[in-house]
């Protein structure tokens, strides 16, 4: 695949990138294993010092950063700077927290005195996708960085610029020379990287089908690996639900990045006694997103990320449509320049369905109806997913019950899925394994390490 930046807006490609040689690939590797023998000896003050230095510099560079991610996966500029400075928090965060996280912590075992550390291990490779081409980099490179690894960026083939960027704002903020560089290559070369001694573990956050080849490719070689895979949240609505306020999140979290992200709602689960109301209020809320040119400040859906990206989305409706789905809004693609798709909400496709099933990225709301809340506790959990998902009712201590039920990796009561610096996040089931950030996130690439006095 040609990695070149295309803009959503108007299909045309605005930069190409030739693809690094295996030669140029292994000199990179070769350059970050060297910068690997000093940083991890580096103290944490020092790498804390960085991350400090990393938070400054990408909030000065927020608007940058924005209007990369605008021309070349179409996000909001509004949208794009607070992801920005979401990244500069977790810089923060850690700067702050990870020395404590990585103390050693000492014991007494059978009279002899012994600590458990936690040392770093080497390079780590970062797989990542193009929907928060900032945010999803920073999450995974900031406590790995903090933990005293190395790191490799191979970022999707349709953000070169954004990958690049990234690259040059660990440059400039005083990190040591080739502790985290990116690598302009396709899939191709996933393997060759992986199978270097030098290089420790990977961590992916992309599609089932790609966690499941480089999960592959990680085991072959012995290789840590960290998958964090698609979702199909469920957004469950109780009959005593605050109906104004779920339909409020709802619709934000299903629109939000024009329907492309993995903690997005995608299945509503409604209760019969409120279904035809809060369908009503989520319509009402849908159509109101203003979509439009992710340049205008006024915009809060841009188009999606690609025309192929919606190519795929209408294939998904459609399917829906043949199940016997039907259409409450949206569902028409515009005449307007652009790879946009409408809010869109969808009823009545069969839950037992493959359509039904499948994980939509794109702005587009499947809503079922539950006769019960204990079947819509069961079809929350009927899913392949468990990443994240939501309990809407009035009862604080019930919704607690039940988001303990959901399998996921992450339940929110009342209030919209999100990942923040300080609490573990990443999923369960073909969600994947492993966590990122917090105290769980920074020790999934170290060696924990007993040490004793004999
Ligand atoms: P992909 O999973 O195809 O891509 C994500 C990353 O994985 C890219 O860097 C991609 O690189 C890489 N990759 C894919 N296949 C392999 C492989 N066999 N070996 C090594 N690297 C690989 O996502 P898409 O961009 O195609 O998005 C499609 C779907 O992915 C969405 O519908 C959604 O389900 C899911 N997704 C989930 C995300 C999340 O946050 N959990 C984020 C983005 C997507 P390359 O393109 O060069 O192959």
């Amino acid at each position: 695949m040609a990695i070149q930046s295309t803009n959503p807006m108007t299909g045309k490609v605005e930069k190409s990138f030739d693809e690094y040689s295996s030669a140029e690939t292994s000199a990179i590797l070769n350059s970050v294993a060297d910068a690997y023998s000093t940083w991890k000896l580096s103290s944490l003050e020092q790498r804390a010092d960085c991350l400090r230095n990393l938070a400054v510099l990408l909030r000065e560079r927020a608007d940058h950063f924005a209007e990369l991610m605008a021309a070349e996966m179409g996000k909001p500029l509004k949208s794009g700077r607070a992801e920005v400075l979401k990244s500069a928090t977790v810089c923060d965060f850690y700067a702050d927290n990870g020395a404590a996280m990585l103390a050693s912590e000492p014991k007494t075992v059978d009279g002899m005195q012994c600590s458990v550390e936690y040392a770093p291990m080497g390079t780590v490779l970062a797989v990542m996708p193009w929907n928060y081409p900032v945010w999803q980099v920073l999450r995974i490179a900031v406590p790995t960085l903090m933990a005293g690894n190395t790191m490799l960026l191979k970022h999707a083939p349709n953000v070169p610029q954004c990958a690049l960027a990234i690259e040059e704002l660990f440059r400039e903020s005083m990190f040591p020379e080739n502790v985290f560089r990116t690598l302009i290559v396709g899939t191709g070369q996933v393997e060759d990287v992986l199978a270097e001694d030098s290089v420790i573990g990977v961590c992916l956050t992309g599609s089932v089908r790609a966690g499941r080849a480089v999960a592959a490719l990680a085991g072959a070689h012995l290789k840590r690996s960290v998958m964090e895979l698609g979702g199909s949240d469920a957004f469950v609505v109780l009959a005593d639900a605050d109906l104004d306020k779920a339909a409020a999140t709802g619709a934000e979290s299903r629109c939000s990045n024009a329907g492309q992200a993995c903690i997005a709602a995608k299945r509503f689960i409604v209760h019969n006694d409120v279904y035809d109301e809060f369908v009503g209020k989520l319509k009402e809320r849908m159509e109101s997103v203003p979509m439009g040119n992710p340049l205008d400040e006024n915009t809060v859906m841009g188009p999606m990320a690609s025309h192929q990206f919606r190519d795929n989305l209408i294939g998904q409706v459609n399917s829906c449509l043949k199940a016997g789905g039907k259409v409450v809004c949206g569902g028409e693609v515009p005449e307007a320049e652009g790879a946009f798709y409408p809010p869109t909400i969808i009823t009545d496709v069969p839950f037992e369905s493959q359509a039904g099933r499948d994980e939509i990225f794109g702005p587009v709301a499947l809503v079922f109806r539950a006769e019960s809340e204990e079947k819509a506790m069961e079809m929350a959990n009927d899913s392949a997913f468990g990443l994240g998902g939501s309990v809407w009712t009035s009862d604080v201590e019930k919704g607690l019950r039940l988001a303990r039920q959901i399998e996921a990796g992450l339940v929110y009561v009342n209030g919209r899925v999100s990942s923040r610096p300080p609490l573990p996040f990443g999923g369960v089931k073909n969600s994947g394994y492993g966590r990122e950030l917090s105290t769980y996130g920074i020790r999934e690439f170290v060696n924990v390490k007993s040490v004793c006095i004999g």
